[in-house]
């Protein structure tokens, strides 16, 4: 009703934006669609507008069927009508579907959901297909392939004429009320823009198009959604990209602003008599890295605004040294400090190397565990709280609610990646004021530093200390077990230990105990009954972790068999050998973290990495999923293999994984993208952050008239998100 007419529209979207129209206002849709649409998480019209196609099917990338050979090993689209549909039953069941087109005929084969498969075709009808060519002799086969049914005879010719044709996101209730793929969804993505484009307004100002070379918002989405060519496509992507990085940035910079800019921090004097002491009475020379970081952190301690620094430092080169000669010039300015780290053996690590490096008695060091007794830690927390401890190290419970600070000056986090976003907060409310230094030895890429610590300052020590030598790493199979044991006994007997680590490999901590348990017994019992060993995982208790690794470091025990509670931190330098049984389940990070746990010293160390030979020299798979399975394995253990530079294997862990899933940094607040790719669109995400950042540093309140439509649209985001008041 409301939409009918001309006149009706053209008044309509000069006054309503797009955000403000319900869908159940837009032709075509009835209260069904607008229900599901809802589910779906399309709201408003503009929702839609931003519902963008999953892809797109071109004529120029769609290949006859007799011209397939020239692509085998490729992926391509072909566009042909269902033939025969038949089981085939031979060494393994499948169905063998022929799709044909005018000149020839191909196979599309199924093997898993076989019932399902041999119901979803109707012969004659017409289908597009996306997947791997396979070739054998002459026979032309695609396994497991994208289908996308193309149910519509506009759509076919559409194709035919050589049009690009969105394919959209779908399931099955969007289906049921006609919204499938492309048909259903382009017809109402026609009518939406029609009505709705030009009530979008741009956000930038003008000049920023311009200089950016983007093209305006109402063009993008019109052409994201219609492309004329494949050119005016690529435009709009770019300028979408952009403005997705360019929002992320701007709630990153404005953060940035809301943490250091506006609130007033503790301004330290920069000498340190206990720190200066410790420098000179170290068995080692810092580094140079080790000293840029330090004068950049001292740098940030003695400006009067609250440091949020991040710092990065591949295994091993020597985070721990710095954050304690950061400590200890808080102290000395008479201040209390916090060290946050993710385990509690990592807790009583650096309880030990902290009161070994520091005899001094004028300064309180104390461990402050989940597991103490209540005695123990009400009178921690008395301590805490009256100002007689100077250094609290501990886990997560530092930020329990009783835990008061007499002064708090600094926060250090260790393997910040362990923890999430909101940890970091909520240790930072026991002292706004505080500076705070966050440690990770996880190298992550440079543009994925830049959406998840795009707020904080970045320090990077990028140097390991010169005694080190590389690991070397090998990849063994069972066969070679023998030799493995052997060279672990050399290597004992040499005066060096090892380790032996089990992954988690059901989802019951309860199995993988059983399993690393078994695997110690047997190890005792039948492989190294001469040697001393120790066996350490989650479910012990603290003391019992702790007298483990202590024995183990104190060498007493040769070869320590653990699960990956040793994965973070851990430091032993007589530790030569780290062997990873089924490496394979490991993620690149945690391989090289565990790596990481051996080479700290100027003897040489070695990483045997083992899995199993069917898997490392795995044939064909049956189907594409299974094919990336195994190369992806394959590509890990390569990758340890071939390299030991931590930003190396984070990229390419980048490339595997995809960013999303990098390190769990979902759950530490990664942003969802609709478009943007961090792994490919890196060059973008430069750009919009630099324009970002620019803006709200002369506009920190976007009260200048042309950032107008910024607030606007970004108004309610922002102050969600980072409970600013200040925008309105
Ligand atoms: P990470 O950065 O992985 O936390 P650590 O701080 O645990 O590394 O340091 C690893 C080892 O290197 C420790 O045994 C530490 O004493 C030693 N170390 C730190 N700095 C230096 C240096 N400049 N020269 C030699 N050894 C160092
Ligand atoms: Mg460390």
């Amino acid at each position: 009703m409301l939409f009918n007419g001309k006149k009706r529209e053209l008044t309509e979207h000069n006054t309503i934006l797009p955000e403000h129209v319900d869908v159940s206002r837009l032709p075509g849709v009835g209260p069904g669609r607008a229900r599901v649409l809802q589910q779906s998480g399309i709201h408003t019209a503009w929702d839609l507008l931003y519902y963008f196609p999953r892809r797109y099917l071109d004529r120029s990338t769609i290949v006859p069927i007799r011209q397939l050979t020239l692509h085998a090993g490729a992926v391509v689209t072909v566009v042909g009508s269902v033939g025969n549909v038949a089981t085939v039953h031979a060494r393994r069941k499948r169905i063998v579907v022929t799709l044909r087109d005018n000149h020839a005929s191909m196979e599309l084969v199924f093997f898993q959901g076989l019932s399902y498969w041999q119901q979803a075709f109707r012969v004659g009808e017409h289908i597009a297909v996306s997947g791997e060519v396979q070739q054998y002799g002459r026979k032309i086969s695609m396994v497991h392939p994208d289908i996308d049914r193309l149910q519509d005879d506009e759509t076919l010719s559409f194709i035919n004429t050589g049009g690009i044709v969105p394919v959209y996101p779908s399931n099955a209730e969007l289906e049921k009320v006609g919204l499938n793929r492309h048909g259903g969804f382009r017809r109402l993505m026609h009518d939406v823009l029609q009505l709705h484009v030009a009530g979008l307004r741009d956000w930038y100002p003008s000049t920023l198009l311009e200089n950016e070379g983007l093209i305006p918002l109402q063009q993008a989405i019109r052409h994201i959604h219609t492309p004329p060519d494949n050119e005016a496509l690529n435009l709009a992507k770019e300028r979408l990209i952009f403005d997705e990085f360019f929002i992320l940035s701007l709630q990153l910079a404005l953060r940035k602003r809301m943490q250091s800019g506006t609130l007033p921090g503790i301004s330290f004097a920069g000498e340190s008599p206990t720190a200066r002491d410790l420098v000179h009475r170290l068995p080692f020379e810092l580094t140079a890295a080790q000293k840029r970081v330090l004068h950049e952190i001292v740098g940030d301690m003695r400006r009067p605004q609250p440091m949020n620094r991040l710092l990065q430092g591949d295994v091993g080169s020597g985070k721990t040294v710095v954050a304690l000669l950061a400590m200890l010039l808080a102290v000395d300015n008479g201040y209390q400090c916090a060290l946050m780290v993710p385990t509690e053996i990592l807790a009583e690590q650096h309880f030990r190397t902290i009161t070994g490096l520091i005899d001094d008695l004028r300064v309180n060091v104390r461990l402050l565990l989940g597991q103490q007794s209540n005695t123990k830690k009400q009178e921690l927390a008395a301590s805490i709280a009256n100002g007689d401890v100077h250094i609290v190290i501990g886990t997560h419970a530092l930020i329990q609610q009783h835990v008061q600070f007499h002064r708090l000056g600094l926060i250090v986090i260790d393997e910040q990646h362990r923890f999430g976003v909101m940890q970091r907060a909520d240790l930072r409310q026991k002292n706004a004021a505080s500076d705070m230094l966050i440690m990770t030895a996880t190298p992550i890429p440079r543009t994925l530093s830049m959406t998840l610590y795009g707020d904080l300052d970045v320090s990077l020590i990028d140097e390991l200390p010169a005694n080190r030598r590389r690991v070397k790493t090998a990849i063994r199979f069972e066969e070679d077990r023998d030799r493995v044991h052997d060279f672990l006994r050399e290597e004992v007997a040499a005066g060096n230990q090892a380790y032996i680590v089990f992954p988690l490999i059901s989802e019951s901590e309860k199995m993988d105990l059983k399993a690393a348990t078994e695997e110690y017994e047997r190890l005792h019992a039948e492989v190294f009954p001469d040697l001393r060993l120790g066996l350490l995982h989650g479910r012990l208790k603290a003391e019992e972790k702790d007298r483990i690794m202590m024995a183990f470091k104190n060498r007493k025990i040769d070869i320590l068999v653990s699960t990956t509670v040793i994965e973070v931190g851990v430091d032993v330098p007589d530790a030569t050998v780290m062997v990873i049984e089924h490496a394979e389940r490991f993620g690149l990070a945690q391989l090289h973290q565990l790596r990481g746990r051996v080479g700290r010293s100027d003897k040489q160390a070695f990483c045997i990495l083992m899995t199993a030979k069917r898997l490392y020299f795995a044939g064909k798979a049956r189907t594409n999923e299974e094919q990336k399975e195994l190369s992806d394995l394959r590509r890990r253990l390569d990758t340890m293999y071939e390299s030991t530079d931590g930003f190396h294997i984070a990229e390419v862990d980048m490339e595997i994984r995809g960013p999303g899933d990098l390190w769990g940094t979902q759950q530490s607040g990664y942003p969802l993208f609709r478009i943007a790719n961090l792994l490919t669109h890196g060059h973008i995400l430069t750009r919009a952050r630099d324009h970002a950042f620019s803006i709200i540093q002369a506009d920190p309140q976007l009260r200048m008239p042309e950032h107008e439509r910024i607030r606007e649209i970004l108004g309610p985001r922002i102050r969600e998100q980072i409970g600013l008041s200040t925008v309105s």
